[in-house]
């Protein structure tokens, strides 16, 4: 091919798929420019999208409860006692397996940080509060976002509930905390 339809022909595939042209040109310049012998196997671009179902295993009762009944549940050792929120299936400091406990939502702020600088994703949220939340009745910190008006109100100590969605999915952002009045 002459120079000019081997760029035409990175084009077509760089709109069609939206493949990077320096991808192409790494790829297919042997091909291209004659250099692959005729019987060599011809291979051109393509896509694939990809469809899955993503298991959350034994956490997945945790998951449920949020979405069916608006219910945080933890996990605790039935050998130790310690009590995990987001849950273990196993204890990390005996090894045994936990069992499932309800929790009432209501804990305590251990450390937080306000953000003023995050990524696209999040910028209209600015300035928000990234947080770790001792739920009452665990041992364990659970890393998660606050909605507040005023983040000068959140802090240390700073005793906090769990808000629910009314849409839920299922997922770690079915509730949020709020401060307590
Ligand atoms: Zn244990």
């Amino acid at each position: 091919m002459k120079d000019h339809e081997i760029e035409q022909w990175y084009s077509y595939y760089h709109e069609k798929f939206k493949i990077p042209k320096e991808y192409l040109r790494r790829d297919y310049e042997a091909e291209l420019s004659g250099k692959n012998p005729m019987e060599a196997p011809l291979e051109i671009p393509d896509k694939m999208e990809i469809f899955f179902k993503y298991s959350l295993g034994q956490q997945s009762r945790f998951f449920r409860e949020l979405r069916e009944n608006k219910k945080i549940f933890g996990a605790k050792c039935i050998k130790c006692g310690k009590v995990y929120c987001p849950p273990r299936a196993n204890c990390h400091l005996c090894y045994r397996q936990t069992e499932w406990v309800p929790l009432e939502g209501n804990g305590v702020i251990k450390a937080c940080t306000v953000q003023y600088y995050t990524t696209s994703a999040f910028i209209k949220k600015v300035p928000f509060i990234c947080a770790y939340v001792q739920l009452d009745g665990t041992d364990s910190l659970m890393m998660t976002n606050m909605e507040v008006e005023d983040v000068s109100r959140v802090k240390v100590g700073t005793r906090v509930k769990a808000v629910f969605r009314e849409e839920r999915t299922g997922s770690i952002t079915d509730f949020y905390f709020r401060p307590v009045e």
